[in-house]
């Protein structure tokens, strides 16, 4: 991963798109935490500039105002805002539980 700067806020990170595993190299042009564009990226050897209209709805997903932005855990009162520590603790201790053969599903979101 590398990122450049310019002499605005504006930043460029080339970075791999992870909606399928095809993982095309996309850039990634952003201010702050405004997108500006998202392009394949023609230096990547795999897909050498080709994405599909799936890399550039990235810039919707992280727009959405219905992400999730933090891991939640759903309690008798309803979903509530948990820190990723306690989330990865509870997501590994669920996977133990299911290697154990004692299956519990965790009940975390991240
Ligand atoms: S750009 Fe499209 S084909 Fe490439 S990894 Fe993303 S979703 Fe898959």
């Amino acid at each position: 991963m590398s990122s450049e700067k310019s002499h605005t806020d504006e930043q460029t990170h080339f970075r791999t798109c992870n909606l399928c595993e095809a993982m095309c190299g996309i850039v990634i042009k952003h201010d702050g935490k405004k997108v500006l564009s998202i392009k394949g990226d023609k230096d990547d050897p795999f897909s050498k500039g080709y994405i599909c209209p799936k890399a550039t709805a990235l810039q919707d997903l992280h727009e959405d105002s219905d992400r999730l932005r933090h891991p939640v855990e759903r309690t008798a009162n309803g979903w509530k805002e948990i820190s990723w520590a306690d989330a990865l603790d509870k997501v590994a201790a669920g996977i133990q539980s299911v290697q154990k053969n004692t299956v519990k599903m965790p009940s975390v979101f991240i």
